[in-house]
């Protein structure tokens, strides 16, 4: 069954095409990135999914059925910003939008539980994971069968993060779909099953992270920092970034040596080498011929 399905979505501002005929096709049960850099059309593709926000032409069908109040009842949204009212405790602001959702009240403990927030707090005293965990314990309210999150983990510190991501794979694990939008590769790297990469409206590539990253083509990729002068790198060596140095080698043990003869050469101060798989960034640098942030 797919959870989602949109073909040939096109959505203006104006005169200004923010989606220029989206296609594509989420699993049930997958966790499914779009991965872009900011103003890619990942909010405005996903307003159009949870908010109802109208569009110009194209297909969305939510486990099949065209966009509706029942396919929203599918669907359970964390927007960037909170949605949480400031002067209301944890379990008020649950409240009200179990009665805005027609959830039942029972899940309000369950949730508050699941992921121990603290009920009679007001959601103005909470950290910024405390908060987002209130966000997306209120988008869950509903039960939905499809979770989507708009870039979940902006402004969380580490820690936050993870504990969010997993939470993520726990709802995924319980057989559930999530869609996640993100310009932060870690986090469709380490989270989807499948990415698809947004650029300027479209959609440039989809695939799991592996297939994605053999776009970049075989092989591996050397990092370097320090004060670099890149001259004179030997034949066959792709630069694939200059800040940091990220190098698009067949075989680091052969080529490595070379690499830093030529930079000591140009005078270079090296102070760290790493190799590494190829990134997603490095795949969209590839496709795009620019970096996401
Ligand atoms: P971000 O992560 O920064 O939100 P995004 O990939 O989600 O980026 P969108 O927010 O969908 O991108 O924006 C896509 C483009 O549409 C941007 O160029 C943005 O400036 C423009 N845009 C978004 N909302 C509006 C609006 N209400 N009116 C006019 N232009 C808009």
């Amino acid at each position: 069954m797919k959870a989602l399905v949109v073909r040939n979505l096109r959505k203006g501002y104006g005169n200004f095409l923010a989606l220029k005929g989206i296609n594509l096709e989420v699993e049930e049960g997958e966790v499914f990135a779009l991965l872009g850099p900011n103003g890619a059309g990942k909010t405005t593709l996903i307003r159009i999914l949870a908010e109802g926000l109208r569009y110009d032409s194209g297909e969305v069908l939510v486990f099949g059925k065209p966009l509706s109040k029942e396919t929203a009842r599918l669907i359970g949204y964390v927007p960037q910003e909170s949605i949480a009212y400031d002067i209301l405790t944890v379990r008020e602001n649950l409240g009200f939008y179990a009665d805005l959702y027609d959830a039942p009240r029972g899940r309000i403990d369950e949730l508050i539980e699941e992921f121990g927030l603290p009920a009679n707090k007001k959601a103005k005293e909470l950290s910024g994971g405390q908060r987002k965990k209130l966000n997306l314990a209120i988008a869950l309210l509903h039960e939905p069968r499809t979770l989507i999150l708009d870039e979940p983990s902006n402004g969380l510190d580490v820690p936050a993060r993870r504990e969010l991501w997993e939470i993520i794979r726990r709802f995924r694990r319980e057989g559930k779909t999530v869609i996640i939008a993100t310009h932060y590769m870690e986090e469709a790297e380490k989270l989807a099953d499948r990415v698809a990469i947004i650029n300027e409206g479209k959609v440039i590539a989809v695939g799991t992270v592996d297939e994605l990253k053999r776009l970049v083509g075989e092989g591996s990729v050397v990092h370097i920092e320090g004060e670099l002068r890149i001259e004179g790198l030997p034949e066959g060596v792709g630069v694939l970034s200059e800040n940091p140095l990220r190098l698009k080698v067949e075989d680091p043990r052969r080529e490595l040596p070379g690499i830093i003869e030529a930079l000591v050469r140009a005078g270079s101060e090296i102070r760290l080498v790493k190799v590494e798989e190829p990134t997603l960034e490095d795949v969209f640098v590839k496709l795009t011929g620019r970096g996401l942030e």
